[in-house]
């Protein structure tokens, strides 16, 4: 290191290389609710950035819940669920989200992410195969890597290479297919019937993770794994209460004995404060909103359809999107950054997703889309990607 170089000086050299690539990341500061509308330094934008696909993150029930919560419970959790953290509202949560689920038990983290990362990694370890689509989620990929087991990572939803694979590793000791329900950056279903099939015949473990799908698809609102019929099919089925639920939180639901497992093996969850008990009332009251108010999944899934619909007539590529998560394919980080400040100026967020959280040439615009938008807001958003339809390219 030259003299007088300080040990953290290339940070900032790297930091300009993802600058000059289009790569760095910035922060938006909001006041406010990130409704449908989110207010940004006094302006207002209409919101296709957030994952509170149901409109339930400020629902006057979601916040009576908490605060009646907050006042018999207090605040913090103040200890792991395993020293003196977990009360009545967790297990409440818990016993709500096994009854919602229609499993024998539920365990609740204080994140989505922390409940796929520990759940992986006690459910495999050094000596056992895990198979995972090659585009999971983050957290189910760290969850991969810190097992130790082998990871095999198949094309993406290529359930009939995964099954080559699974045939020539059939020495593992234990095996586990892993597998986002609904993809966050695509929009599309993870092959769920054929995952079934293959983990039955390779007796393998199969874990969802339905963080996008839970509250939005399936007749009762359980996810993707319910929607195609092979709910009872998945061994570890993972949701989150931080988007449809409005909340904050993961849960892992299946067997009283899987549950009991993570208990005693999740690190996430061993060594963390429990979430709090006003989260989970909250989310307590979310859970029965979505089961008593089917109307809200139908009516953002409709909206999804019918906007879909009309960027294809317009020639947008929204590549395989069948759900409330509709990708723009744009390419290259600095055009996709270009078209969100084009669509930000007209009063519209939408947020451009580069690398790393998608491959090298597919940075694109992701909308979100949520029942507590309305059809003007949608009407906006397609006025304004009209004109730059057949353009894509902007500098
Ligand atoms: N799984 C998927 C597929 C996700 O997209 C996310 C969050 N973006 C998570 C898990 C993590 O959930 P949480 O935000 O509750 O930590």
């Amino acid at each position: 290191m030259p003299p007088n170089e300080r040990p953290l000086d290339w940070i900032e050299e790297e930091l300009s290389s993802l600058d000059l690539q289009g790569l760095l990341r910035r922060r938006l500061t909001h006041q406010g609710p990130a409704g449908a509308l989110l207010d940004v330094g006094g302006k207002t934008y209409v919101n296709f950035g957030s994952n509170d696909y149901l409109g339930l993150a400020a629902d006057p029930r979601v916040l009576a819940a908490a605060r009646i919560c907050l006042e018999e419970q207090g605040w913090g959790s103040a200890a792991s669920p395993l020293l003196a953290g977990r009360g009545a509202a967790h297990e409440e949560l818990e016993a709500a989200l096994a009854a919602f689920e229609g499993t024998e038990a539920a365990i609740v983290f204080p994140t989505g992410f922390a409940a796929n990362l520990a759940t992986v990694s006690a459910v495999v370890s050094r000596g056992d195969a895990v198979y995972a689509d090659e585009l999971n989620h983050a957290s189910l990929i760290d969850g991969c890597r810190l097992s130790r087991a082998d990871v095999h990572v198949y094309p993406h939803c290529d359930w009939r290479r995964l099954e080559e694979i699974m045939a020539s590793t059939r020495h593992a000791r234990r095996r586990l297919i892993v597998t986002d329900a609904l993809f966050s950056m695509d929009g599309d279903f993870a092959p769920l019937v054929e995952l079934a099939g293959l983990a039955e015949r390779h007796r393998a473990m199969l874990m969802v993770d339905e963080a996008h799908a839970t509250g939005v698809f399936g007749a009762s609102g359980r996810g993707v794994a319910e929607y195609l019929g092979v709910a009872q099919r998945v061994d570890i089925r993972v949701g989150t209460l931080s988007k449809a639920l409005g909340g904050m939180g993961g849960f892992v639901c299946g067997r009283r004995s899987l549950i009991d497992w993570l208990v005693n093996r999740a690190r996430a969850y061993i060594f963390s404060t429990a979430p709090l008990p006003s989260a989970c009332a909250a989310a307590h009251a979310a859970l029965r909103i979505v089961r008593n108010e089917p109307d809200r999944r139908q009516r953002v899934l409709a909206l999804a359809v019918d906007l879909r619909a009309k960027l294809v007539a317009q020639g947008w590529d929204v590549g395989r999107s069948e759900s409330q998560i509709i990708p723009l394919l744009i390419g290259e980080p600095q055009q996709a950054v270009a078209l969100a400040k084009q669509l930000f100026a007209q009063g519209l967020y939408v947020p451009a997703i580069r690398p790393p959280s998608v491959p090298a040439g597919q940075s694109r615009l992701r909308i979100s889309l949520s029942a507590a938008h309305d059809t003007d807001m949608l009407e906006r958003l397609v006025a304004a990607l009209g004109q730059f339809a057949h353009a894509p390219a902007i500098e």
